[in-house]
């Protein structure tokens, strides 16, 4: 029948009862996939025992060496054998799985270890007189034996897979594994604030500091902020937004970045949920559904967020790594998440980050910032924040071309964007506000209220179209015809009336009156790739908000056109008053700000 299928498995063997150390073996699989995931065990077994310092320290990736110190309670020493053998834990008494406190409570991390390198444990008990150390190797536990330790517990772990020759193989290199070990204890160092962390690399010899994190003190978003800094890095907390929301025994707290401090990967996204840190599809997919028109898919947040709920409306015990969680009502949580930080976002309104000012500076400088030292902003970290659009170019010509003065009235001083003064190349809006110089490019700025106003309109179910004189006849693919067909119906609710027109054709009768005189031959053309790329996948509102972002894109001012005084200034309150006008769609600043001591710097003047 199945001549693949080795014949010797179909005879049936007799049903045995495995061996503690088989076991072992196979749940290690799970807990421990790589040197990274038995550091993150041992920082856990350390914060659940109450430990305010943990040092870690590995060399190889990991590979030949994992030590975990630390000076928690400690284990007893009538206790230690028993911490190493499988489903004994401290954590629980097997009653209620539903309020676990801890980290741990599956009592297998020490096992695990034990099945897959040589561990040893050395641990002084508070209140006991010495310290004791135990040695497991090949799933055989040692008597354990008095030995010397002031305080806590120090676990290290040999030669990790050393037994198991095919789970080696899968490792990456020391350095990829390194970084997964840099990350887990970045991640755990979030976690817990008010505990010191230490990470050192101890390969041939040498002793490298890695990660250093004192404990922070205050209250616990003080705390947090301190150690955000530390971990994410003081641009990072710079250029945040805080969230803290709480609804319904639910809260969303943290510190979330400004749209323009994205970066290039989702690498810099520490999600924990009651505390404990987790990589959720659910909430990452929230994160990037708050960003969604802020940035360009290329594009992703910044964010450390903290989300509380009631024990029993989530499942930790998901997998035996407890990095996933399961949610009794994953649409409730995801659409806090998301409504909570729209809201912060909206109301950080038109802010852009502040490393932006500092590209724009170096910009101006003549040999590239080296004269003047910014501090707490590098090259490095404009360039990993941000993609700064040939600066020189914009402003280089700014220095020889000659702008246009306008009459202009001093009424917006006072406001965050100032009074315009002059446009130049028909795109940049130069504004003077109370203390400093704003740069306003025009056409990513429409871009944005032109958005944003189709939004509110199409929420208000009031999208205005107007019919075109002419309509609009427009050869298509047949695949982009049907989808643009399909999709008539929620286009016709955004004002863009679109039907088939036989062959491979489609008619355009009416566009958004919004938009006033577009090119409805290219917009249409690029909302077939926007519903192409969105696919039928993306959530409905997310496709609509999609093409809309694309309408936006051909109804704004183009750059080219010239303002008067009171269009410009029409156009900074407008900024003003919309939300998320910081960036355009595509999460590129429509404005940047250089403060009057900046611009002093940039003269030697202070
Ligand atoms: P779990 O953490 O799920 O309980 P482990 O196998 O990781 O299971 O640890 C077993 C037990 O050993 C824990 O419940 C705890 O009592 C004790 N233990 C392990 N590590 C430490 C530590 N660093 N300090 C104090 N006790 C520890
Ligand atoms: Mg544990």
């Amino acid at each position: 029948m199945n001549a693949a299928y080795p014949k010797m498995q179909l005879e049936r063997r007799k049903i045995r009862q495995l061996d503690e150390a088989s076991a072992n073996r196979i749940a290690a699989g799970e807990v421990v996939e790589r040197p990274a995931s038995a550091v993150k065990e041992l920082i856990e077994n350390a914060l659940d025992a109450g430990a305010s310092r943990v040092e870690i320290c590995f060399a190889h990736g990991g590979k030949s060496l994992i030590r975990v110190v630390d000076n928690g309670h400690g284990i007893p020493g009538d206790e230690l054998a028993l911490a190493l053998t499988r489903h004994a834990t401290s954590k629980i008494d097997g009653t209620d799985l539903v309020n676990i406190v801890s980290f741990g409570f599956r009592g297998e991390a020490l096992p695990s270890l034990g099945a897959v390198g040589r561990l040893s444990v050395t641990s002084r008990a508070v209140g006991e007189d010495e310290a004791s150390f135990i040695s497991v190797a090949g799933g055989k536990i040692e008597p354990p034996k008095p030995a010397a330790l002031a305080e806590g517990t120090r676990v290290e772990l040999r030669d990790l897979f050393h037994a198991t020759p095919a789970r080696l193989k899968f490792l990456r290199t020391d350095k990829v594994e390194a970084q997964a070990i840099g990350d887990v204890v970045r991640r755990l160092a979030l976690a817990a604030p008010a505990v010191s962390f230490r990470l050192t690399d101890e390969s041939d010899g040498s002793l490298r500091e890695l990660f250093r994190a004192d404990r922070e003190t205050g209250d616990w978003f003080d705390a947090l902020t301190g150690r955000i800094g530390r971990v994410v890095g003081p641009d990072f907390t710079d250029n945040s937004l805080l969230v803290d929301v709480t609804r319904d025994g639910m809260r969303v707290a943290g510190l979330v970045g400004l749209p323009t401090y994205s970066r290039g990967a989702a690498v810099a996204q520490y999600l924990f949920v009651n505390g404990r840190p987790v990589r959720d599809k659910l909430l990452t997919g929230a994160l990037r559904a708050a960003y969604f028109d802020l940035l360009s898919r290329d594009r992703h947040p910044v964010a450390v967020l903290f989300i509380d709920c009631k024990p029993e409306d989530v499942d930790v015990n998901v997998h035996p790594a407890k990095a996933e969680v399961r949610f009794r009502d994953p649409a409730t949580v995801r659409g806090m998440v998301v409504s909570a930080l729209r809201h912060v976002l909206a109301e950080a309104g038109h802010r852009g980050s502040t490393t932006m000012a500092g590209a724009t500076l170096q910009a101006f400088q003549p040999g590239s910032g080296r004269r003047y030292q910014m501090d707490r902003l590098s090259a490095a970290t404009v360039a990993a924040s941000y993609r700064f659009e040939e600066p020189e170019r914009v402003f280089g010509e700014l220095l020889v071309s000659s702008a246009r003065i306008e009459a202009v009235s001093d009424e917006g001083l006072a406001r965050p964007l100032g009074a315009a003064r002059a446009q130049i190349h028909q795109n940049y809006i130069i504004a003077q506000t109370a203390d400093g110089v704003v740069i306003v490019d025009q056409h990513a700025a429409h871009e944005r209220l032109v958005y944003e106003r189709l939004k509110k309109q199409r929420a208000e179910n009031s999208v205005a179209s107007q019919v075109l004189l002419i309509p609009a006849v427009i050869d298509l693919s047949e695949a982009d015809r049907s989808r643009v067909l399909d999709a008539s119906g929620m286009l016709a609710s955004l004002g863009l009336v679109v039907e088939g027109f036989g062959g491979r054709a489609v008619v355009v009768r009416e566009v958004p009156s919004l938009l006033g005189n577009v090119d409805a031959n290219l917009m249409l053309r690029d909302i077939a790739d926007e519903l192409e790329s969105t696919g039928t996948t993306e959530a409905f509102e997310a496709r609509i908000d999609a093409v809309l972002s694309r309408m936006a894109c051909h109804g704004s001012v183009r750059s080219g056109r010239r303002l008067n005084g009171a269009e410009m200034d029409a156009l900074l309150r407008a900024m003003e008053s919309t939300p998320f006008s910081g960036q355009c769609n595509h999460g590129r600043p429509t404005f940047v700000e250089l403060k009057l001591t900046d611009i002093e710097r940039l003269f030697g003047r202070t």
